[in-house]
């Protein structure tokens, strides 16, 4: 038996604690117990095997691919053992931790800019489609529309829930990355069995209707940039498959995925939290002859300094447990003036109290409110626009985004890591920018001069 043959028959974990209440059973398809350690080891392998077959990949050969996830390290695992050459395309983004668990198989990383449209020439998936047509022996996997992809879990994962469930399956539920997925699993239980097929997103989205703001579940949904002329959604998803999409916010998917590891001992990723948590509102409506299975995509370990960290909790304004205070919530924290990075100087307030504006990418017609850091592309002080022209683009005075620190963050740790020269902070609550403190308020609470404070004066 090779590695390869480990990939797929993973087990079916029926979930018994977070389901008190239930009557419908709620199982979970543990794909991060997969060698590579994700579901992704079966669309890797299958796309392999068909270009493999299809001469596209041959001895000797490169495979390529621009992602920074699961699908990366797949590929890596089968090029290992296949004696074919990796090379990974990763955003600049990317955790060091990914980075280096593709260099262990022996992959080349590439990395390239993150935060730019897919147009852009930069872009990790247009950076890997050149390098595979310029490499020697090149083929790029392009998980997004490859038709191998749904076509693993047409062949595999579905079959497998199928005979699991002894047929019994009525519901299945899965999040929506490049589709492949819920596309390929969930047209086999429809045809076999009926099933209902639920996709659970992140509630910024567009798959499920949100505006494609960034959310902070990782390798789900579908972000868009505002700068995108033209949103693509990937041919691996097959949207007529899915009877109905479930949001989730990154609140109760990262809520979902430290219960799971403590109330049920499963540690996974965020979006198996996210999967869960649609599988149970489904699960909530149905009867004790219902069965709802979920697919859990990736292991937690992945994310120990993430969503399992205290600390980074509070850092993004997420519900953690308590810390000693006092905290940035104690200081006289005011709502922020959120203005479109477009506007002119005329378009702000005349009066208010804010002194400072949140320059936020405008996505829609729709007023801002609550953006993501990611959102933001700059500040500026309403001091600095005395005697400027009505007509002046606020761009001209922007100055960089406000530093985030979390809402229940203590104020020392947020003194400690955001710039002394920074005048004010922006303050999120569950990952998004709710308000805005002097950090000299900060520094009053913790009773510290902001000149003694230890700062590193590192900008994030
Ligand atoms: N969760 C995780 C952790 C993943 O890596 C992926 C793959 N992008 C998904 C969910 C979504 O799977 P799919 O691409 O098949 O839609």
């Amino acid at each position: 038996m090779s590695v390869l043959d480990a990939i797929g028959d993973t087990p079916l974990i029926r979930l018994t604690r977070i389901t008190a209440g239930l009557t419908a059973e709620v199982h979970l398809k543990a794909e991060f117990l997969n060698p590579g350690g994700s579901v992704k080891d079966r669309a890797a392998l299958a796309m392999v095997q068909a270009a493999e077959q299809s001469g596209e990949l041959r001895s000797g050969g490169v495979i390529v691919e621009g992602t920074s996830g699961n699908t990366g390290v797949g590929l890596a695992m089968i090029a290992a053992q296949c004696g074919y050459r990796a090379l990974v395309v990763v955003p600049d983004k990317s955790s060091e931790e990914k980075i280096k668990t593709l260099r262990a198989y022996g992959a080349q990383v590439v990395i390239t800019t993150g935060g730019v449209t897919r147009e852009d020439p930069r872009h990790v998936s247009q950076v890997a489609a050149r390098l595979a047509a310029e490499t020697p022996g090149g083929w790029l996997a392009g998980q997004y529309d490859n038709p191998a992809n749904p076509g693993a879990h047409l062949a595999t994962t579905g079959p497998e829930i199928w005979r699991q469930t002894g047929h019994r399956v009525t519901h299945f539920v899965a999040g929506v990355g490049t589709g492949g997925t819920i596309s390929g699993a969930g047209a086999f239980l429809r045809s076999a069995g009926r099933v209902t097929v639920v996709g659970a997103d992140p509630e910024n989205s567009v798959y499920g209707g949100g505006d494609g703001s960034p959310y902070y579940v990782e390798s789900i949904g579908h972000y868009v940039h505002p700068d995108t002329a033209e949103d693509v959604w990937p041919q691996s998803y097959h949207r007529e498959i899915v009877h109905r999409i479930e949001r989730v916010s990154d609140r109760e998917s990262i809520e979902m995925t430290r219960r799971l590891a403590r109330e049920e001992g499963i540690l996974v990723g965020a979006s198996t939290g996210t999967a869960v948590v649609a599988a149970l509102r489904v699960a909530g409506e149905l009867g004790p002859e219902s069965v709802v299975v979920v697919l859990a995509p990736d292991s937690g370990r992945a994310y120990l300094s993430k969503y399992f960290d205290d600390g980074w909790l509070r850092r993004a304004g997420f519900p953690a447990p308590a810390a000693p205070g006092p905290l940035v919530a104690d200081a006289p924290v005011t709502a922020p003036l959120l203005v479109p990075a477009t506007s002119r100087v005329r378009d702000l307030p005349a009066t208010g109290p804010a002194e400072v504006a949140v320059l936020v990418l405008p996505r829609s017609d729709r007023p801002i409110s609550d953006p993501a850091p990611g959102d933001v592309i700059g500040s500026v002080p309403l001091e600095a626009l005395r005697g400027a022209s009505p007509d002046a683009p606020l761009t001209a005075y922007a100055q960089p985004p406000l530093p985030p620190v979390g809402t229940a963050e203590p104020a020392a740790e947020a003194l400690a890591r955001t710039p002394a020269d920074a005048g004010r902070l922006a303050v999120l609550t569950d990952g998004r920018i709710t308000g805005v403190v002097p950090r000299a308020a900060l520094a009053a609470l913790t009773r510290l001069a902001p000149a003694a404070s230890n700062a590193t004066g590192s900008r994030h």
